[in-house]
């Protein structure tokens, strides 16, 4: 296993909105530091590589991608918070843009395809350790600390070059409502999520059981919402159906969306896994044989996050 990592270090915002208070906000590159830490001193490091805006443009229309270069421009002086939902092509109010917003995601794009050209190169699996993350982010709207949606945009990356069937298995605590709009009409990308109900938590809009796919990709589409302070008894459950459909549309590459806010002891999410869940995972996505590209969704405590990581990734070794 190989990974490429991209935290920038210069994209640190610090304000959000919760619940009507403005917090400080926890999508900040000391989340990830340790687990860096971990993965360079046991995992061969790819340098990352640029690629052009077009493959970019195969997820978010060249409007929307503009659009977020101006607002990161537009905050140069001060960090800009949309105080009012929906405003600005954006979700949420716990997404604040900064000088550098732009930038970083730019770069968390190219860390992303860096993945997986790798996958596709050597079809063996590949930890894309990034942020901001990108699950919440739709084709044209922000949301949840998300700008550009990574996993996505691994997708479309690949399957442009070798038109085979994809699965992306969503493991964040959060449902991924970008994600699942933009393959919600596309049969050639599975999407499967393990989510807190959205009856309790963000993102609200989506993440419900009846949500299936459209049109030819009717029966594509998979969501498992689970209550809160659920643990590993009941998670394995629902992870070993998620793998029984893994197996069935069986993908030339699984897209793994890796939030760690599952961890019992994450500040954001509500269930109850410990480091053993993740050795588990790590065990049975390694056991499916199918390559896989990781890429980093949530998880902000940097603790948890470090533990989270040993644990499933002891289990691919240096292949
Ligand atoms: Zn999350």
């Amino acid at each position: 296993m190989k990974f490429v990592s991209q935290l920038n270090e210069f994209y640190i915002p610090t304000l959000e909105i919760d619940n009507g208070k403005i917090v400080k906000n926890p999508e900040i590159p000391s989340r990830l530091e340790k687990v860096f830490k971990y993965m360079k001193g046991k995992f061969e490091q790819l340098p990352i590589k640029e690629y052009p805006l077009n493959y970019l443009y195969l997820v978010h229309p060249k409007w929307y991608v503009e659009h977020l270069k101006k607002l990161s421009e537009n905050a140069k002086d001060r960090e800009y918070l949309p105080e009012v939902f929906l405003k600005d092509r954006i979700l949420d109010s716990g997404t604040p843009f900064t000088f550098f917003t732009y930038k970083a995601a730019i770069n968390a794009f190219y860390a992303t395809l860096t993945g997986a050209e790798e996958v596709l190169k050597n079809r063996k699996t590949v930890y894309v350790l990034t942020r901001p993350p990108g699950h919440h982010a739709s084709s044209d709207f922000a949301g949840g600390y998300c700008f550009f949606n990574n996993a996505a945009l691994a997708a479309k990356y690949i399957f442009s070059i070798i038109r085979e069937r994809i699965c992306i298995l969503d493991l964040d605590f959060h449902h991924g409502n970008g994600t699942q709009s933009i393959f919600y009409e596309d049969p050639n990308v599975i999407y499967i999520s393990i989510h807190g109900t959205p009856e309790l938590y963000f993102p609200w809009i989506s993440g419900f059981e009846d949500e299936v796919g459209k049109g030819k990709a009717l029966g594509t589409n998979f969501n498992f919402p689970l209550k809160g302070n659920i643990t590993w008894k009941e998670y394995e459950i629902v992870f070993d159906k998620a793998l029984e459909i893994i197996l069935k549309f069986s993908p030339s590459v699984l897209i793994v969306s890796l939030g760690f806010d599952t961890h019992q002891d994450d500040p954001m999410g509500y269930f109850n896994l410990d480091e053993n869940s993740f050795k588990y995972i790590g065990e049975k996505l390694k056991n499916i044989n199918i390559p896989i590209l990781f890429i980093q969704e949530g998880g902000y405590n940097k603790n948890a996050n470090h533990s989270a990581a040993i644990k499933l990734f002891e289990n691919f070794g240096r292949r």
